[in-house]
């Protein structure tokens, strides 16, 4: 039977409950027992697809073409494990499900509630992604006093009635504040949400972790113990630190695992080895080398802050291959923007040993991109184009190589005369219809990988070319396309409406810019470009798809891979 984990976040968001989580499910990994993790999102979208990045930070997008919400990308990048769209629970999806079963009078008559057919509804989501795991870490976002958590909250309290305490577990991810003007970290927001938890749900909490500035000190854990009748081996401090990935080490130095273990009446399984761990995470804290890379993006400024959140899987792919290889790479936000007003600008990227472009929509800052990539290729500085950084790259070749005058993508100029990079036929009719949630290309998508190009190689020493029959026989003959061979395949995720135009990729190839991998879609055998690179340059390699998003800690990505490494020599 599978064991639940609910964690649920206390006094403010955003103080990293989705690292606690996945933290505590790689400890339990490590103690042997298979984890998977859900993240239920109290909000009405029935996915993050339609969300602003700015509002919501990155969306992330999942094998089976889920557009959802960041943390699901914790989960993957800790676990080590690809985690399907389903493990996203929305209000909106909620909600839709009821309502539609009422319409098929699938009822029977019965007056529909939100107690309790909206909880059972979570429930049955939550029970179907869980089966067959030993154990279920359900992050419930936000914080425990929002109303449109109530029915979420009740549902997990329902869990352990229907299946006994020793199989529920609840955790409390609080913050302690030290109010500057005080210097003292304040104990009572997290004392008046234990309270809360247990007046809006019946929840009483068996592991408080306790977040803030600094470690809790001794009498600070007394305080909460005594007034929230805590034991105090339940409290656990999670201070501030260096890395997100140092969480499931330090979690483990106050003997989580064991204690959770304990709580369900489980032993271990396995003696845990963190040996690898560490060291990653000490490269990270104390690399060998360090190199600056610029990543040329868009940037929004929200009120006094700006924003770098949209890109945290890029960042983390980065931190990735930094670690396995010994170095750290210090990130430089260029505004695109600042490249076009500017072009002294584009002079400063020289101080950078890499330029990354990364995805993008709509027309601004395009012309800096562009820019940036041509100083890349000009300057023989090591370039990573992704998804639209593959589509910009393209442009500014068509344009200075190709002499196209104005090339450009029908994104940005529909009346391009040179569109290299253009709209799939099926995709404008969805746009006409404004038909924007979850339409695009999205997920998992095979490439065929050209046998002598270095995006080969890099595959192949990463140990990433899907060889294994059963990944290829697992994946939907859509998503893989039509397969000439098989020991050169190759999945990664997308999300783009826009593609390489087949009608250019020649005169492309005689200038020699090389296309590395490619996707034959099943429907009408066409050639949809995936990878490009430059040989005669000393990296630049660039895709339509978002490796980043496959990236762990102790699996990187073999793009970003070979784009450190590049950057470093
Ligand atoms: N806007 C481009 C497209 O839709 C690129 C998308 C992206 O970078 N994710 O094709």
């Amino acid at each position: 039977m599978t064991k639940f984990i609910v964690v649920v976040g206390g006094v403010i968001s955003g103080v990293g409950k989705g690292v606690s989580s996945a933290s505590i499910g790689k400890i339990l990994q490590k103690y042997g027992y298979s984890v998977t993790a859900i993240k239920i999102d109290p909000y009405m979208n029935c996915d993050a697809g339609t969300l602003r990045p700015t509002e919501h930070g990155e969306v992330w997008v999942t094998d089976d073409g889920g557009e959802i919400d960041q943390d699901l990308g914790n989960y993957e990048r800790f676990l080590d494990q690809n985690i399907p769209k389903s493990h996203n629970i929305t209000t909106g999806q909620v909600y839709r499900t009821v309502i539609e079963k009422e319409r098929k009078g699938e009822y029977l008559g019965k007056t529909v509630q939100i107690i309790p057919h909206i909880p059972e509804e979570i429930q049955k989501r939550v029970l179907e992604s869980s089966k067959g795991f030993d154990f279920a870490i359900i992050e419930v976002g936000g914080t425990i006093g929002d109303y449109e958590n109530v029915p979420f909250l009740f549902a997990m309290k329902a869990l352990e009635r229907k299946f006994g305490k020793e199989n529920v577990l609840y955790v409390l991810v609080t913050y302690l504040l030290v109010p500057r003007h005080m210097e003292e970290m304040k104990t009572k927001p997290t004392q008046q949400a234990i309270k809360l938890l247990s007046e809006a749900a019946g929840i009483f909490p068996d592991l408080i972790f306790c977040r803030g500035p600094f470690p809790l000190d001794d009498i600070r854990r007394r305080k909460i113990e005594s007034s929230a009748n805590i034991p105090s081996e339940s409290i656990i401090s999670e201070p501030d630190i260096d890395t997100i990935y140092r969480v499931p080490l330090d979690l483990e130095k106050e003997n989580v695992g064991l204690k959770i273990l304990k709580k369900c009446n489980l032993y271990p399984k396995a003696n845990p080895n963190w040996e690898e761990w560490e060291k990653l995470v000490s490269n990270i804290v104390n690399p060998a080398k360090k190199i600056k890379i610029a990543i040329v993006g868009k940037y929004v400024d929200v009120g006094n802050f700006t924003l770098t959140d949209s890109y945290v899987s890029i960042n983390q792919a980065l931190i990735h291959a930094g670690a396995n290889l010994n170095v750290k790479v210090e990130i430089i936000w260029v505004n695109a923007k600042d490249l076009e007003k500017n072009p002294s600008e584009l002079e400063k990227l020289k101080e950078y040993q890499g330029i990354l472009v990364p995805g993008g929509f709509g027309s601004s800052g395009v012309e800096g991109k562009i820019k940036a990539a041509q100083f890349a290729r000009e300057n023989n500085i090591p370039y990573l184009g992704i998804c639209y950084g593959m589509q910009m790259a393209l442009i500014e070749f068509a344009r200075n190589i190709l002499n196209l005058e104005n090339a450009n993508t029908s994104e940005v100029n529909p009346d391009t005369p040179h569109p290299v990079i253009d709209i799939l036929p099926a995709q404008k009719e969805l746009m006409k219809n404004k038909d924007y949630g979850g339409t695009m290309r999205l997920g998992a998508y095979a490439a065929i990988l050209k046998k002598d190009s270095q995006t080969y190689k890099l595959y192949e020493e990463t140990q990433r070319l899907e060889k294994d029959q059963e990944i290829i026989n697992k994946t939907s003959s859509e998503r893989l396309g039509n397969l000439e061979t098989t020991d050169n395949v190759i999945l990664e995720r997308h999300r783009h409406r826009w593609e390489v135009s087949p009608k250019y990729v020649e005169r492309f190839e005689e200038k020699g810019m090389v296309f590395s991998g490619h996707h034959i879609r099943e429907s009408d055998n066409m050639k949809l470009m995936e990878f490009i690179e430059l040989p005669s340059h000393k990296f630049f390699l660039a895709t339509q798809g978002h490796p980043e998003f496959k990236s762990r800690l102790d699996d990187p990505s073999p793009m970003f891979l070979g784009f450190v490494r590049a950057c470093t020599s």
